[in-house]
């Protein structure tokens, strides 16, 4: 059947299929639902009634397999770093990081004599986004999906991706 039925003034509509699935992916992110210190408290806040982050299709998942996006909001100890690594491998490609606060960016108040505490968790996982604060309010949340929306807005080669992501699934 002539796809110029479909339209009302017998026009068409073309589209690249990389545009299509990035319209999807940045349309509906799925975050872990993981926090690890006090800037988890504003990561909620920003999903709350208040903000109401459901409106930008960020939906919390209970599983890193049915999630996208991993926002590390709080302080990454040593002891948390392996389970921090281990979430982030869970999750089916394509994924995103989002680094929450001073702690999880550069290691925080505990920069210089924090022995215990990772100075940046870009130093166990690649991150994306950073938000800077202590907290950061919900609002820099908010900012930093924007900012994500973009950078999955312009991806390229979403098919090898999505072929990956596949296989991934099947094993
Ligand atoms: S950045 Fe500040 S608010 Fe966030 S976890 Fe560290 S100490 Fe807490």
């Amino acid at each position: 059947m002539d796809s110029q039925q479909y339209t009302a003034d017998g026009g068409f509509v073309v589209a690249k299929l990389d545009d299509l699935l990035n319209w999807a992916r940045l349309s509906s992110m799925w975050p872990v639902s993981f926090g690890i210190a006090c800037c988890a408290i504003e990561m909620m806040g920003a999903m709350a009634a208040t903000y109401d982050l459901d409106r930008y299709g960020v939906f919390p998942r209970a599983s890193p397999r049915q999630a996208d996006v991993i926002i590390i909001a709080g302080t990454v100890t040593f002891k948390m770093a392996d389970r921090i690594r281990l979430l982030y491998e869970q999750m089916p490609e394509p994924k995103y990081v989002i680094s929450m606060g001073s702690c999880s960016n550069c290691g925080g108040p505990y920069w210089q004599h924090g022995y215990h505490v990772v100075k940046g968790v870009d130093k166990i996982i690649p991150v994306d986004v950073y938000v800077q604060g202590c907290p950061p309010r919900p609002e820099a949340l908010i900012g930093a999906f924007l900012e994500l929306q973009k950078k999955i807005g312009s991806e390229k080669n979403n098919i090898t991706k999505t072929l990956k992501n596949t296989k991934q699934l099947a094993k």
